[in-house]
């Protein structure tokens, strides 16, 4: 899936992100379980909707749990329609914003 990119944001405008940089209030939790998170967040600063979702494959190849935590821009329009959508295709969307360990990097920008 392919998003609109969040110009606006200062969260799209900045090089290096850490998590100091979030700030986010959340507007409606749509799964949350211990596998599985989805919930749609909007940024304080400029009112850009995000769609949080922490997924983790368990024992993905010989135990190694695969967890992964992402932040999609969205239009407000979106997030209906987005209810649906499997963890693993909106973990593959971008632009995306993505933890890899201590790091918050785009993908797709
Ligand atoms: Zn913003």
């Amino acid at each position: 899936m392919q998003f609109k990119e969040p110009t606006h944001c200062h969260l799209w405008q900045k090089g290096i992100l850490t998590r100091d940089d979030l700030d986010f209030e959340s507007i409606a939790s749509e799964a949350d379980d211990s596998h599985f998170e989805r919930s749609v967040v909007r940024c304080r600063r400029c009112g850009q909707r995000y769609l949080f979702q922490f997924y983790e494959l368990v024992n993905w190849r010989d135990g190694n749990d695969v967890m992964t935590t992402i932040y999609v821009p969205v239009e407000k329009d979106d997030t209906e329609s987005l209810r649906t959508v499997r963890a693993l295709d909106l973990a593959q969307s971008t632009p995306r914003l993505q933890w890899e360990g201590d790091t918050l990097t785009w993908v797709g920008r």
